[in-house]
């Protein structure tokens, strides 16, 4: 392998379905991608489109000036970066990692990162792999300022839209964990609804027009109910947490009646039955913040 490495280079660790599309997008771009991945054979079609192949993951890092790792989780990043030779081949180049796990495990890698002079970025991917290298990509990054810009060319190659957050490290997968919340359970709410609705004769493909109304009535409601937790005002005027938690109970009582299982909407109802108890019933369902936390001191 040549010993140049441009500055307009960058080595993609991982190629999982989000690696690939991360890699395929620098390639598009014109940008000089390496590759590697644990398990051989992965890199086939990215070699073909141009990619550059590595024996080893050393020589893959030593490549670029910055890779990118996408693996499953920090354990699995770890596990890859953590090795004596590959730490030595990061020193003094930049890695960006965009693989999902908690803050405390990127507080932690940045932690490492310093201790062996590694440049360190932390960053988080909010929209799948079909959209990498289109307009309307999501990329969250966190870490110092300066590094982030200085590699802000690259990483605009993916396309999208790429937001830095700030200097602490933790910040993007915080975001991250807090919009999977938001993902999670609405998938399984969805996933729930079409077992509730076929049991009712009512076929998914049916549902669905009506389940994106549903989608779509939530941007205000989650804007206004920002402003409402920020502001300390829960007001329940227009839904009051009384009438949210009878129509939860509605979808309990149908589910079970079913022999559905209705844990996750009972966990739901739990939460507003105990805001009703603390004699909240008349606010809204943003007082469940409170109850989870937010009287415990949390910023
Ligand atoms: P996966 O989350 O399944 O990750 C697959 C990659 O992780 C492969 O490169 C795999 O290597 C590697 N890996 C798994 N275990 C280990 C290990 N113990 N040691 C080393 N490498 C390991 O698929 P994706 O590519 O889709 O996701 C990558 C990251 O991107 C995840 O954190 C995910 O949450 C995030 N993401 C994914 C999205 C998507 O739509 N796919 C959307 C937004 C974020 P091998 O091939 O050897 O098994």
């Amino acid at each position: 392998m040549s010993s140049y490495v441009p500055q307009s280079a960058v080595t993609v660790v991982g190629l999982g379905p989000m690696g690939r599309a991360l890699a395929a997008a620098f390639l598009a771009a014109g940008v000089r991608t390496t590759v590697w991945n644990r398990t051989p054979g992965r890199d086939t079609e990215l070699i073909e489109r141009g990619a550059l192949g590595a024996r080893t993951l050393e020589e893959a890092v030593a490549a670029s000036p910055l890779t990118v790792v996408c693996v499953v989780n920090y354990d699995a990043s770890d596990a890859l970066l953590r090795p004596a030779a590959v730490t030595a081949a990061l020193k003094g180049r930049t890695l960006v990692n965009l693989s999902a796990d908690t803050p405390d495990r990127a507080r932690s890698t940045g932690r490492w990162a310093a201790e062996h002079g590694i440049p360190y970025l932390d960053g988080a991917i909010m929209t799948p792999t079909g959209v990498i290298g289109t307009p309307d990509g999501v990329f969250l990054h966190s870490g110092p300022t300066e590094l982030y810009e200085r590699h802000r060319p690259v990483l605009d190659a993916l396309g999208g839209t790429h937001t830095h957050l700030g200097e602490e490290i933790g910040r993007a997968a915080a975001y991250d964990i807090a919009l999977l919340d938001i993902f999670w359970t609405a998938m399984t709410g969805y996933m729930h609804a079409l077992a509730l609705a076929r049991a009712e004769g009512v076929f998914a493909r049916e549902l669905a027009p009506f389940a994106k109304g549903i989608g779509a009535i939530l941007p205000p409601i989650f804007e206004e109910a920002a402003g409402e937790v920020d502001d300390g005002t829960f007001s329940g005027e227009g839904n009051p947490i009384t009438s949210a938690a009878s129509t939860m109970a509605h979808v309990i009582h149908a589910s079970e009646a079913h022999g559905i299982e209705a844990g996750v909407m009972r966990a739901a109802e739990g939460l507003a039955r105990r805001v009703i108890a603390r004699g909240h019933g008349g606010d809204g369902a943003t007082r469940m913040v409170e109850l989870l936390g937010l009287g415990l001191g949390h910023r």
